[in-house]
């Protein structure tokens, strides 16, 4: 697998050994999920975009690209690493561009599957949006329930905290399910999990 790394250019670049860092990361992580759960792109390309923000951005645009900005002001590397294997999950799993209509379920899954990938291959970086706790799940699951097979459910507000539903709530929920599963299979792998279709995760986490 060739990795093509693009450092963006912006009003404030990361200096040289910023970027050495930054492409030994992408590098290794990029190559260790492709190895882990079988990704066979011959090329993968990487831009990377310093910005203002305080957190890592992924996004998986297609299945051979992925953007990562990335605070110009510093970094954990840890959160960085961790954001590489979350969006080479996405990658494996087709889930990338806007294009796709899927089901609530299988945006759960997804996102919940990515982040536990990421959490046990990096377990130094805790995300934020891998907690859920009991009232949470209380208070959303039947809503799950009601829309899990719909298409036309809205990502804002179930992954980034619209009209009323909590930031990230769907990662979180989606975190819960694959835990489930873990519980029912102690032994089941990522790798094991990642060709799976949602109605077959569904009955994995019998929940
Ligand atoms: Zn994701």
């Amino acid at each position: 697998m060739k990795i093509n790394i693009v450092f963006l250019k912006s009003e404030k670049d990361f200096t040289k050994k910023q970027k050495q860092k930054i492409r030994d990361i992408v590098r290794g992580g990029c190559k260790d999920t492709a190895k882990l759960l079988g990704i066979k792109e011959p090329v993968i390309n990487f831009t990377i975009y310093p910005f203002n923000k305080n957190y890592v951005g992924g996004f998986a645009q297609a299945k051979d690209f992925i953007n990562i900005s990335i605070p110009r002001k510093g970094f954990s590397e840890d959160y960085l690493r961790s954001t590489v294997y979350h969006e080479m999950h996405h990658v494996k799993r087709g889930y990338v561009g806007y294009a796709e209509k899927i089901s609530l379920l299988e945006s759960l899954f997804v996102e919940g599957s990515a982040t536990v990938f990421a959490l046990e291959q990096v377990p130094e970086y805790v995300p934020k949006w891998s907690k859920y706790s009991k009232k949470m799940l209380d208070k959303w699951l039947p809503d799950v329930e009601k829309e899990k097979h719909k298409t036309g459910y809205s990502h804002d507000e179930w992954f980034f905290g619209a009209k009323g539903k909590p930031f990230q709530l769907g990662y979180k929920l989606g975190v819960y399910f694959v835990r489930r599963i873990q519980k029912n299979y102690p032994d089941i792998k990522q790798e094991a999990l990642v060709n799976k279709s949602a109605k077959d995760l569904l009955k994995m986490a019998d929940l």
